[in-house]
């Protein structure tokens, strides 16, 4: 006998865990998320957050909130450069400013927002949505069957334990993950790339930064490479060193960690200052940077989400927010399938859908670390780097939940004006007649969208809901001709499309499909595990 249950348990409370949670809360399902600390992220962390991300945060109502607390910390328009050292020479602009080429493709902006800061703004809402968040809680034990999972929570105030039953686990647990040890899902990739550290500090650094505002200022000289991410102010943040000396082909100098001593982090924050000025280091903290994939996204009833399931070098803002649209893929799913909306089959499109993103995306980000910080170590097995919006934006998803067009080209990213309406893409951000976004008629359930005509037929099928929609643009940017009709997941993702005139039938079977339901509405099982 189990002493709590409850329909998904979420292992780890930070930044993907919380994600998970309220996005569960917002599809209406209880959901209790386990978390060993005692509160959110204490370290800054992730800082750079990508228009998939940001575009969630406004569909969950926290798009103000999250830039008024950006601001108090970065400008809104920062970029990332190169630098031999703050005071010294510039040496490369990678991004001019951080929001370039995104006007017109997304009713949001990237912003920058430190971790510790973002994740009380997410634990709260969570909470506003119903979610149970418990903290100082360690999962320790997990055992699966066909019916559900039991998983032992370890309260580590008064040492007791407790048996939660769930129908659903995901693994938010970061990236040793315990829960993916346990049970035996692999890594592959690059498995060590540096044994980094980040510095945190406090400095006058105004003077130096001169008119450059910048969110992110990599370093390269002969004593270190890394990066800075300061607050507006210049008077506080951190550095980031991935290698030290100046030949970083030797293996020794991806071992930064090794015989650190208090003087010689402020020996490296000075070189990387670049002049010698007043400064207090106020942490060190230790970690490794690899860019490596689980093998597998899912064991039974529990899933892997976020450093759980990928494991990248910071560079180029990855990690993070690739975890972030794991949860968004999966919760959805989780809560049709728990609501006995969906046939379970659906689950085993999460695998499908983002695995192949999910290595695409790790490889990028090793991309972004070979020419960022290695350039000398060569390109032999690096891929060329995708552009940004893209990764963001521009991804195309496969599955039997999707309907996708024939002949398929195999790609896995677009430009958004090239995908225009593609099945597996995420929908296109049209400017509606009230000043509004197609993007925000998403999130909530499945949409079907129609433009504008005579004799249009405004139907949807039960469980979705119907739009026709009269902004000039909207026909051509989804592909649609008078007639036509288009159906959007509730993660903003085309299921289907019929770019002429479409039969309600046909619709309703897209719908089915979709959500694995057989064409008379009986829910389809598993392929891959148990339902
Ligand atoms: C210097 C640096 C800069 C970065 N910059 C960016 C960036 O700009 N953009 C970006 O997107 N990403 C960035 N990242 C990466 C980002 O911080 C991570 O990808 C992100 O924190 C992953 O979130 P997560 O919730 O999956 O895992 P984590 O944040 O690691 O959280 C996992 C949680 O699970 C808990 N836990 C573990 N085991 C258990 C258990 N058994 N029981 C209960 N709880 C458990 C842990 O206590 C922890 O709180 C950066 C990382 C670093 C180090």
């Amino acid at each position: 006998m189990s002493d709590e249950e409850v329909p998904v348990l979420i292992v780890g409370g930070s930044l993907v865990g919380l994600t998970t949670a309220m996005l569960l809360g917002h599809h209406g399902v209880a959901s209790l998320s386990a978390e060993r600390h005692a509160g959110t992220a204490i370290h800054p962390r992730a800082g750079h957050f990508q228009l998939g991300t940001t575009e969630l945060l406004r569909q969950l109502g926290l798009e103000e909130r999250v830039r008024e607390k950006s601001l108090e910390t970065y400008s809104a328009t920062g970029g990332i450069i190169a630098v031999e050292s703050l005071a010294g020479r510039e040496l490369a602009t990678y991004v001019k400013e951080l929001n370039e080429g995104v006007e017109g493709f997304s009713p949001t902006v990237r912003v920058f927002i430190n971790q510790d800061a973002l994740e009380p703004l997410l634990r709260e809402r969570a909470l506003e949505l119903g979610a149970t968040l418990r903290n100082r809680a360690e999962a320790v034990a997990l055992e699966q069957d066909d019916e559900g999972v039991t998983v032992t929570l370890r309260d580590l105030d008064s040492g007791d334990e407790r048996d939660v039953r769930a129908r659903y686990v995901v693994a938010a647990d970061g990236n040793r993950s315990p829960m993916r040890g346990r049970l035996g899902i692999g890594m592959l990739g690059h498995k060590e790339l540096s044994r980094s550290i980040t510095i945190y500090f406090r400095a006058d650094c105004a003077e130096l930064l001169r008119d450059r505002n910048q969110g992110v200022i990599y370093v390269h000289n002969p004593e270190l490479r890394g990066f800075f991410r300061l607050d507006r102010t210049g008077g506080t943040g951190f550095l980031v060193i991935n290698t030290v000396g100046a030949d970083v082909t030797e293996d020794s100098a991806i071992d930064v960690q090794s015989g650190l001593t208090e003087e010689r982090a402020f020996q490296y924050l000075r070189t990387a200052i670049g002049t010698d000025m007043p400064m207090e280091i106020v942490d060190v903290a230790n970690w490794r940077a690899e860019a490596t994939c689980a093998e597998r996204l899912r064991e039974g009833r529990v899933f892997l989400v976020g450093d759980a399931a990928h494991v990248v070098p910071p560079n180029g803002g990855f990690g993070g927010n690739m975890g972030v649209q794991d949860a968004r893929n999966l919760a959805w799913k989780l809560a049709a399938v728990v609501k006995g909306e969906a046939g379970p089959a659906l689950l085993d499109t999460y695998e499908a859908e983002r695995l192949p993103l999910c290595v695409q995306n790790v490889q990028q980000a090793y991309t972004r670390y070979a020419t960022r910080v290695v350039p000398e170590r060569g390109v032999e097995g690096v891929e060329p780097a995708i552009p940004d919006i893209e990764l963001e934006i521009g991804l195309v998803m496969r599955s039997p939940a999707i309907a996708s067009e024939e002949p398929d080209d195999g790609l896995l990213h677009q430009h958004p004006s090239a995908s225009a309406g593609r099945p597996g893409t995420r929908a296109p951000h049209v400017v509606l007649a009230n000043g509004r976004s197609t993007l925000d008629l998403f999130g909530s359930q499945f949409v079907v969208l129609r433009p504008a005509g005579d004799g249009v037929d405004d139907w949807a099928p039960p469980g979705a809901v119907s739009h026709v929609i009269d902004a000039e643009p909207f026909a051509e940017a989804y592909g649609l001709s008078p007639g036509g009709a288009t159906l959007v997941r509730p993660d903003s993702v085309i299921a289907w499309r019929s770019r002429g005139p479409a039969a309600r039938e046909e619709i309703a079977r897209a719908l089915a499909k979709a959500l694995a339901l057989d064409s008379n509405g009986a829910r389809q099982a598993a392929g891959g595990g148990p339902t």
